[in-house]
């Protein structure tokens, strides 16, 4: 080949070896360093090919500007627990769904649109921050604009605070829904005061966070807060071309009895046909039916619709990415992702480490330092957090994306698995479930009893003068 490409005999090639010192027999491959000098020789430079494409990805569609139309924005509701997230879910699909499709018999499949004034609205069906926060960490984003719900007669709590740190370090716009107001005990006023000490202010404060009072119970506000979500996707602007190979994300999976594998998408870009050959992360298979949720066959998906598509061979996870291409090409990347897989790499990435911290800066690679503090007093995670954003570095920033009180629990896992931070417990410890999913998504926790020795290790870690420990 190599004689072919320098268009001579492979007798003077081999020749030429043989006077270099290299006997190659005529299968031999030759190192790039060797060929060169041999290519010299005869007069002719040499170069590098590209190193080959990632099989195990799927090529990128660049859509031009004038290619994009507007979609629907996709919503997830968050929030404590009890404070009215599956209820509001529920009020808003009750309320919203036109007499002509109501025949349908409601279906779980991860998601629901809503129709408002003639525009769709996608809703994330699963509420809570741990779903979003999961997605995330497999690299996975759909969510446009969370809807926080906050009881009005309980107010800010851990989870509240958990969901807007999660919002938060995705980038993802928060419109509060101050829930329960039809309760004697309300008072949204408070709400909007805790929620202040969290960068959230009101609209109606001189701050630019949409808050919108509802009642999920007695169906008060929904118009409001759907209203909101528009006025917010517009100036969002979110866009997507229908016209191209559907791409989209895994919300659920499961193996269905009857119906083999089922895999309920959000498509994000492009068209899903019944018919299309697809690929979903290590499975593969021809789109043999979709159903939406209110369990209606359909033809077609676009962007920010969610169905339920029949015939991969196998079960995807949540988060896993679908694309549509050839029959040849699924089939080949699925393979080789499933042997990728199977030597563990492709889903958990090396993430910050304290001891590797040094190197990553070192190589441009880490320009920002995100942390998640946990502690066991309010007054000592803030302590701590205050120390360390004071740890002064020409090469990093430090960036706090969530801090509270209380064990290191699953959530700050996965946050820290999302946001790529290193966790510091100030006297906590993580729970069992935690400590396995650290493991598992290869985050770095740190456990302290004194501040001074926190601030230290991370300020030696960023100069590159931690002590290893082993
Ligand atoms: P989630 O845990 O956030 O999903 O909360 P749920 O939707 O399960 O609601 C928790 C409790 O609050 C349930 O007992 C609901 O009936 C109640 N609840 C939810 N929304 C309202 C509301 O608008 N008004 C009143 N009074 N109760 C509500």
């Amino acid at each position: 080949d190599f004689a072919e490409r320098l268009g001579r005999d492979v007798g003077e090639v081999m020749k030429k070896l043989l006077m270099g010192g290299i006997m190659a027999t005529i299968n031999q491959e030759l190192d790039f360093d060797t060929a060169s000098l041999i290519a010299d020789e005869f007069g002719v430079t040499v170069t590098k090919e590209a190193p080959p494409e990632d099989p195990t990805e799927i090529e990128e569609i660049i859509d031009p500007p004038e290619t994009l139309k507007t979609r629907p924005p996709v919503v997830t509701i968050m929030g404590h627990v009890d404070h009215g997230k599956t209820s509001l879910l529920d009020a808003i699909r009750q309320t919203n769904v036109t007499s002509h499709e109501a025949g349908g018999i409601t279906q779980h499949i991860g998601a629901y649109q809503v129709r408002y004034e003639g525009k769709k609205i996608t809703f994330m069906d699963t509420p809570g921050h741990e779903a979003f926060t999961a997605m995330r960490a497999r690299g996975a984003q759909v969510t446009d604009i969370a809807v926080l719900v906050v009881a009005a007669d309980d107010g800010v709590m851990p989870q509240t605070i958990e969901s807007i740190n999660h919002a938060k370090s995705a980038g993802v716009p928060i419109i509060v829904a101050i829930n329960k107001i039809d309760k004697e005990s309300a008072n949204p006023e408070h709400v909007m005061q805790q929620l202040t000490e969290y960068g959230l202010i009101s609209e109606d404060w001189g701050g630019d966070t949409i808050m919108v009072p509802v009642s999920a119970h007695k169906k008060i506000g929904l118009d409001d807060l759907l209203e909101n979500i528009l006025v917010l996707a517009e100036v969002q602007d979110l866009k997507a071309n229908p016209n191209r190979p559907a791409q989209g994300v895994v919300i659920e999976a499961k193996l269905d009895k009857g119906r083999g594998p089922v895999a309920s998408v959000l498509i994000q870009k492009g068209t899903l046909r019944v018919g299309d050959t697809i690929i979903v992360g290590t499975c593969f298979g021809k789109v043999r039916a979709m159903n939406n949720e209110r369990g209606e066959r359909v033809k077609k998906a676009e962007p920010s619709i969610p169905v339920e598509i029949l015939g991969l061979n196998d079960v995807p996870e949540a988060g896993d990415i679908l694309n549509v291409t050839d029959e040849k090409t699924a089939r080949s990347v699925a393979e080789k992702r499933l042997e990728k897989k199977r030597s563990s790499e492709l889903h958990v990435n090396a993430k910050v480490t304290l001891d590797d911290l040094f190197n990553q800066i070192q190589q441009g690679e880490l320009k920002e330092l995100p942390l998640i503090i946990k502690g066991d007093v309010q007054g000592s995670v803030e302590a701590l957090s205050q120390s360390l954003m004071g740890i002064k570095s020409d090469e990093v920033r430090i960036a706090i994306v969530h801090s509270g009180v209380g064990a290191i629990n699953e959530s700050d896992i996965m946050l820290a698995s999302a946001s790529n931070a290193l966790i510091i417990g100030f006297n906590v410890r993580p729970d069992a479930a935690a400590r396995k999913m650290a493991e598992h998504e290869k985050v770095d926790m740190r456990m302290y009893r004194v501040i001074y020795d926190a601030i230290n290790d991370v300020e030696a870690a960023i100069k590159g003068m931690l002590e290893k420990k082993y």
